[in-house]
C-alpha cells in the first residue's frame, strides 16, 4: 500500500488526538486510505490510530475480506466479536494473531464502559460481527454512540453486508431501496410492520430466518399484494441460490419444499405505481399546459403520476382539441 503523509493521516491523527492518551504522532492510521508514514514498515504493520474500527468481514467466502480489513485487524490492540470462535477462523485463514475479546447482544451493556474506557486511554479497537458489515443487524450501534459523545475517532472500514448482496442479484430495482431488517417473529406483530412499510416507493430488503420464511412470504404476499421478489440464499457460499418470483408463488415453493437451508436474504420489488384516472391527468394537464410545451407537459405529468407516457400523451392532445 502506498503510504504518504496526507491530510487523511492528518484528519485520522486529529482523531487520535482527542483521545485521553494518544499514540506519538508517528503512528498512523491504516484505517484511511492514503496515510503518511515516519516510522519503519515493521512499526507501520503494528500500529493503527487510536479509535474504533468498524470492520466489515465476509458474509460467507473468506476471500471477500478488504486488504484493508486485514490491516486494521492486524493492528488493533483487541479485536471486539460477536463470537471469537467465528473470528478466529478468519484471523486464522489470513494468519493475524490478533487479542479477541467478545461483543455482543448479550454482554454489551456490561462490556461497554470498559471498552469505552480503553478507547479514551487510547487503545485503537475494531469491531466485528460473526458475518457481513457490524451494526447491520447486529451489535455495535450504542457502541458508535457513546464512542462519538466521547470525542472518540470512528472509522468504518467497509466491505460485505448481504442486504447489498441480495439486493444486487435479485434483479429488481436498486436505485431506491429499503432495508427492513429482521421483520418481527410473531405474525401480528409482523403484518403491521409490513402495513408500515407496503405504501413506500421502494424496493424492499428484509432478512428472514429459513423456518419462517413460507409463513413470512404468505404474509408478505397478503400484506403487500402482489410484487416481484427474491429469495437470496447462502450468498457467496458454495450452495449459493436466488430465486425469484411473485411474493405468492415463492410463499406456495417454499410451502410445499419446506424450510431451505442456511442464512437468507428477502427482497421484495416496489409497489406498482398507483394508476391516474383520467380525471387526475386531466387536472394535472390543465395547470402544466398553461406554462409548458405539450411536451414538457406530458413528461412531468407522466412522471409525476406514474402513469404511461402515451395514455398522458393522448389526454393532452385531446384537451389542446378541446375534446
Ligand atoms: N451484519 C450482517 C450483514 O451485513 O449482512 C447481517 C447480520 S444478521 C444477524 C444475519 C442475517 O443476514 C441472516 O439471518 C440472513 O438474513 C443475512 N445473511 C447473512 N449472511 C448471509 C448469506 N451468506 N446469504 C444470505 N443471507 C445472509
Amino acid at each position: 500500500m502506498p503510504r504518504s503523509k496526507g491530510a487523511a493521516g492528518a484528519s485520522a491523527l486529529s482523531g487520535a488526538g482527542r483521545a485521553t492518551k494518544s499514540r506519538t504522532a508517528s503512528a498512523f492510521s491504516l484505517g484511511n486510505a492514503a496515510q503518511g508514514a515516519e516510522g519503519t514498515e515493521a512499526e507501520a504493520a503494528s500500529k493503527l490510530a487510536p479509535g474504533l474500527y468498524l470492520v466489515a468481514t465476509p458474509i460467507g467466502n473468506l476471500a471477500d475480506v478488504t486488504l484493508r480489513a486485514l490491516d486494521v485487524l492486524r493492528g488493533a490492540d483487541t479485536v471486539l466479536c460477536e463470537d471469537t470462535r467465528v473470528t478466529a477462523k478468519l484471523l486464522a485463514r489470513y494468519g493475524i494473531a490478533a487479542a479477541t475479546q467478545p461483543y455482543h447482544d448479550h454482554n454489551a451493556e456490561r462490556a461497554r464502559p470498559a471498552v469505552l474506557a480503553r478507547l479514551k486511554a487510547g487503545a485503537a479497537l475494531a469491531l466485528v460481527s460473526d458475518a457481513g458489515t457490524p451494526l447491520v443487524s447486529d451489535p455495535g450501534y450504542k457502541l458508535v454512540r457513546a464512542a462519538l459523545a466521547d470525542g472518540i475517532a470512528v472509522t468504518v472500514v467497509p466491505g460485505a453486508s448481504a442486504a447489498l448482496t441480495a439486493l444486487l442479484g435479485s434483479g429488481l430495482p436498486p436505485d431506491r431501496f429499503l432495508f427492513a431488517g429482521f421483520l418481527p417473529p410473531k405474525a401480528a406483530a409482523r403484518g403491521r410492520a409490513l402495513e408500515e412499510i407496503k405504501d413506500i416507493a421502494a424496493t424492499l430488503i428484509v432478512y428472514e430466518s429459513a423456518p419462517r420464511l413460507a409463513k413470512s412470504l404468505a404474509d408478505m404476499a397478503a400484506v403487500l399484494g402482489p410484487r416481484p421478489a427474491a429469495v437470496a440464499r447462502e450468498l457467496t457460499k458454495l450452495h449459493e441460490e436466488v430465486r425469484r418470483g411473485d411474493l405468492a408463488a415463492l410463499a406456495a415453493h417454499y410451502r410445499a419444499a419446506g424450510p431451505p437451508k442456511g442464512e437468507l436474504v428477502v427482497v421484495i420489488g416496489p409497489p406498482a405505481p398507483a394508476t391516474a384516472t383520467e380525471a387526475e391527468l386531466d387536472r394535472a394537464l390543465g395547470v402544466a399546459l398553461t406554462h409548458k410545451s405539450l411536451r414538457e407537459a406530458v413528461d412531468d405529468v407522466a412522471t409525476a403520476t406514474g402513469a404511461r407516457r402515451r395514455q398522458v400523451y393522448a389526454r393532452a392532445l385531446a384537451l389542446k382539441g378541446g375534446r
